[in-house]
């Protein structure tokens, strides 16, 4: 279903993580995918479920104005890190401080991939040391905050069970739960799906470390 994404992209994975935690939970009915412009827009034909499309940077505060009318939706706010963390920050900072009800997937590839591989705040070399989410909202009320990889099966097991957790947080208690995907862009980095997932492995999880932050 997710063909028009580039062979081992990391959305194509996330994507197909969400369809399996919806299904399991029975909850296809009242999700709402809210959806940034990245490669990630490029699937909003191909959800079964509801979907917005939302200006670059602006998906937390489109999800809090509809969450607000429609309290009993589940509203994914998905994005890049070049929307999360570069355009849309000031959003993230005060959507976590004001500790919304906000169930938040973040795509982590280092790049803006749709526009050809500009780098992000997340992007690392011997001259940017990265962006770790964790060292801005982790100390504010947040409810769930957690960074896996989606580069091999076992990773991708791990990114499931904590995507799972922040849908059961976001259901059961509210507030603010985010978690990042380390995702491999093959096509940006110039390396075969192989390559790019032993990166992301051998290189990226060195830098980001992968675990959970606060599971309050
Ligand atoms: S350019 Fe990168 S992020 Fe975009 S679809 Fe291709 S692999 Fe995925």
């Amino acid at each position: 279903m997710y063909d028009l994404l580039c062979e081992g992209c990391g959305h194509r994975s996330a994507m197909m993580l969400l369809d399996e935690i919806i299904q399991e939970k029975k909850i296809k009915e009242k999700t709402i995918l809210a959806l940034d412009v990245a490669c990630c827009s490029l699937l909003i034909d191909f959800v079964e479920y509801d979907s917005i499309m939302c200006a670059h940077g602006r998906v937390l505060d489109v999800t809090k104005g509809y969450k607000e009318m429609k309290k009993d939706n589940v509203v994914i706010s998905y994005m890049g890190d070049g929307a999360a963390y570069s355009i849309g920050i000031e959003e993230m900072i005060h959507s976590a401080r004001r500790n919304d009800d906000a169930l938040t997937i973040v795509i982590n590839n280092g790049l803006y991939s749709m526009t050809g591989g500009q780098v992000a705040p997340t992007y690392i070399d011997s001259s940017n040391l990265g962006f770790k989410i964790e060292e801005i909202i982790s100390n504010f009320s947040i409810t769930y905050l957690a960074r896996a990889a989606l580069s091999d099966k076992e990773n991708i097991n791990i990114a499931k069970q904590y995507i799972s957790t922040a849908f059961d947080k976001y259901m059961e208690k509210g507030g603010f739960s985010l978690v990042e995907l380390l995702s491999p862009c093959p096509t940006n980095y110039k390396l075969s799906p192989k390559d790019a997932a032993n990166m992301i492995n051998e290189k990226i999880t060195k830098v980001y470390k992968i675990g959970e932050f606060v599971n309050a």
